[in-house]
């Protein structure tokens, strides 16, 4: 008889041992204080458009002219080209 007894408490130890186990793996993960700043850095790059041509582009990838931005050199030059200074 002690020996079910015995059985049994191995038995609850290990269900709450697995039930504890379940409950650390969520779904999804708990966000770290690093990765929503990464994200919300790239949602907040400003979108520019360019003077030339009107393309929508973020503004690391544009290029700035005195006028403003353009989606690259030929567009800033074709530009200075149309409207000289
Ligand atoms: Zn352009």
């Amino acid at each position: 008889m002690k020996f079910f007894l015995l059985l049994a408490l191995v038995f609850v130890a290990v269900w709450l041992f697995r039930g504890s186990r379940r409950r650390d793996l969520p779904g999804a993960p708990p966000p770290t204080p690093g990765t929503p700043k990464a994200d919300g850095q790239a949602a907040r790059e400003s979108v520019v458009a360019c003077l030339h041509c009107g393309l929508h582009l973020p503004q690391s990838e544009a290029t700035s002219g005195e006028a403003g931005w353009f989606c690259g050199d030929a567009h800033r030059l074709a530009h200075d080209r149309v409207q000289p200074r």
